[in-house]
C-alpha cells in the first residue's frame, strides 16, 4: 500500500479524510471552559484573513491532553465541523512501521492530502507513539521513529497551507513528548481535558440520551453518582447498553433502572473483583447484607435498588443504594419519627451483624463509619424534639454556654442508639439465614439488583408485623 500512497490522489477522496465527521460543539458535553478555548480556534478558520491582516499569529498545532475516552477526538471533529472544514485523522501508531521510511511517507501523504483539501483539520491521535523524546529507543525502531518525527516537524513548519491547515494532536503523555514538538509554531497550545465531574457526567449522559427513547423523569443524577471516575466514552456506552436492554425487553422507553444496570456493568468503572482478599470481601458483604436486610423491615427504606461489594472510584467500600431520593436522608428533619429510628437502626446493622457473626470480642472497625452516621442522626433526632425530653428541641450544638444541655443531648442520643441497636440485634438474629443468603449472593456475583432482592425478601425474610402500618 506504500506504493499506492505515493501516487497522490484526487481532491476530496483521500484515504485519511473522514467525511462522516459532522460533529458540532453541542455534541460535546460537560467540558465547560475547554469548549470556549476551542471555539477560538474555529474563529481562526472562519476569519483567517482578518487575523492575518492584523498580524496575529495563527496557531498551527493544538495538543489535547487527557486519558482515553474523555472526548479528544470528538473535540477535534467538532472544531472541523463548526468551522465547516475537512477533517483528516490518523493514529500516530500507524506511523510507526518496521520499515524505515514508511512512517515518514505516510506523514507526507497525510499532509499533502490535507493541503489539497484546505482549509482542514488534521487530527493525530496518540502523538506520543511517534513524538517520544528522540534517541530514547535503541535499534531500528528508534531510527524509524526519528525519521517519522522529523517528517512531522517539517510538515508542521511547512509554508504550504499555513493557516489553512491546523493540526490537533491527542496524547495521554505530554510529559514524554520530544521538546521539538512543543516549540512555538508547532504544538504550542496545550489543553488538558480532565475526566468529567458529576455535573459533567450528567450533561454527557443527557447529550447521548437525546437520540434515545428515554422515559419521563430519568434520574440522571443517580447515574452520574455511581459513575464517578468514568470518561465520556464509557458514559456514551452506558446509554447505548441501556437502550438495547429496553429494546431487548420489548419496552418502548428507556428507564433509570436500565441506565443504572448498564452503569453497574460498565467495564473500566468496575475494577477487578479479585483485587480484594476473600476476608475483606466477606466483611464487606456482611456489612451490606445486614444493612439491606434491616432496611427490608423498614417501610421508608425498603426501596433498595442495588447493593454491591464491587469497589468503585470514590467508593472505598461497598454500598447499598436506596431507590428513594438519595438526598432524603440528608434532610433528616423532614422525615417521620419512625423513619428516623429506622434510618438509625439500618446504620447500626453492620455493627450488630459484626457482633452476631464474629463475636463481641472480634468486632472490627469496618462498621465505625456507619456508627458515626447513626450517632449523628440520633443527635438530630433528639434535637428535632422526637425523644422523651422534648425540651431539647432545637438545641444548637454550637452554643458553648449550653454545655450542660449538649451533654443532655448526647445522653439522650445514646439511649436512642442503644434501643435501636437492640432492635438491630434482635432482628438480625431472627434473620440469620436471610443475611447469609445475601452474603453468599454478593460474594458470588458482586452485586444484587432490586428484582432479585425482592425475591429473596419474599423467600427468606422474617419481617416485623408492624411493617404494614403507616
Ligand atoms: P478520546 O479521543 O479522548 O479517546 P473520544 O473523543 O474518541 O475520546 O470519545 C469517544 C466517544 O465517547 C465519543 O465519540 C463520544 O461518543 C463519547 N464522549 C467522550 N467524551 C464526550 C463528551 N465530553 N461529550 C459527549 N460525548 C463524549
Amino acid at each position: 500500500s506504500g506504493a499506492k500512497m505515493r501516487q497522490g490522489r484526487a481532491l476530496r477522496s483521500g484515504k485519511y479524510m473522514d467525511p462522516e465527521a459532522d460533529v458540532k460543539f453541542s455534541d460535546v458535553a460537560g467540558l465547560g471552559n475547554i469548549r470556549v478555548e476551542l471555539e477560538e480556534i474555529v474563529d481562526f478558520f472562519t476569519h483567517a484573513e482578518k487575523f492575518r491582516r492584523r498580524g496575529s499569529r495563527i496557531p498551527t498545532g493544538i495538543l489535547l491532553c487527557g486519558e482515553p475516552g474523555v472526548g479528544k477526538t470528538l473535540l477535534a471533529k467538532a472544531v472541523a465541523g463548526e468551522a465547516g472544514v475537512n477533517f483528516f485523522a490518523i493514529s500516530a501508531s500507524q506511523f510507526v512501521e518496521i520499515y524505515v521510511g514508511v512512517g515518514a511517507s505516510r506523514v507526507r501523504s497525510l499532509y499533502s492530502e490535507a493541503n489539497q483539501n484546505a482549509p482542514a483539520v488534521v487530527f493525530i491521535d496518540e502523538l506520543d507513539a511517534v513524538g517520544r523524546t528522540r534517541g530514547l529507543t535503541a535499534g531500528s525502531g528508534g531510527q524509524e521513529r526519528d525519521s517519522t518525527l522529523n517528517q512531522l516537524l517539517t510538515c508542521l513548519d511547512g509554508f504550504e497551507g499555513k493557516g489553512q491547515v491546523i493540526t490537533i494532536a491527542a496524547t495521554n503523555r505530554p510529559d514524554i513528548l520530544d521538546p521539538a514538538l512543543v516549540r512555538p509554531g508547532r504544538f504550542d497550545r496545550k489543553i488538558y481535558i480532565p475526566k468529567p465531574s458529576l455535573q459533567g457526567r450528567i450533561e454527557i449522559l443527557q447529550v447521548h440520551a437525546k437520540s434515545k427513547p428515554m422515559g419521563e423523569g430519568i434520574d440522571y443524577r443517580a447515574v452520574g453518582q455511581i459513575t464517578a471516575g468514568m470518561a465520556g466514552a464509557q458514559l456514551a456506552h452506558i446509554v447505548d447498553v441501556a437502550a438495547l436492554a429496553a429494546l431487548r425487553d420489548g419496552r418502548t422507553e428507556v428507564t433509570t433502572d436500565d441506565l443504572l444496570e448498564a452503569a453497574q456493568n460498565e467495564e473500566g468503572g468496575q475494577p477487578d473483583l479479585h483485587i480484594r482478599s476473600d476476608r475483606v470481601r466477606r466483611i464487606l458483604a456482611l456489612q451490606e447484607a445486614s444493612m439491606a436486610a434491616m432496611a427490608a423491615n423498614c417501610p421508608d427504606m425498603e426501596d433498595i435498588q442495588l447493593m454491591s461489594i464491587v469497589p468503585r472510584m470514590g467508593e472505598e467500600k461497598g454500598f447499598v443504594r436506596f431507590k428513594a431520593d438519595p438526598l432524603k436522608f440528608g434532610y433528616l428533619e423532614s422525615i417521620s419519627r419512625q423513619g428516623f429510628l429506622d434510618h438509625i437502626t439500618v446504620q447500626l446493622a453492620p455493627r450488630a451483624a459484626d457482633e452476631l457473626w464474629n463475636g463481641a470480642d472480634q468486632i472490627s472497625t469496618v462498621a465505625s463509619d456507619n456508627v458515626d452516621i447513626a450517632r449523628k442522626a440520633a443527635r438530630s433526632f433528639v434535637r428535632a424534639g422526637h425523644s422523651d425530653r422534648k425540651e431539647l428541641y432545637g438545641l444548637n450544638s454550637g452554643c458553648w454556654y449550653r454545655q450542660r444541655s449538649i451533654w443532655d443531648v448526647d445522653v439522650e442520643a445514646q439511649k436512642i442508639l442503644e434501643s435501636c441497636y437492640a432492635r438491630a440485634l434482635e432482628y438480625l438474629e431472627r434473620n440469620r439465614s436471610f443475611v447469609n443468603v445475601l452474603v453468599d449472593r454478593l460474594l458470588e456475583k458482586g452485586s444484587i439488583w432490586r428484582p432479585e432482592f425482592l425475591q429473596l425478601v419474599e423467600q427468606y425474610a422474617v419481617l416485623d408485623k408492624r411493617r404494614s402500618s403507616p
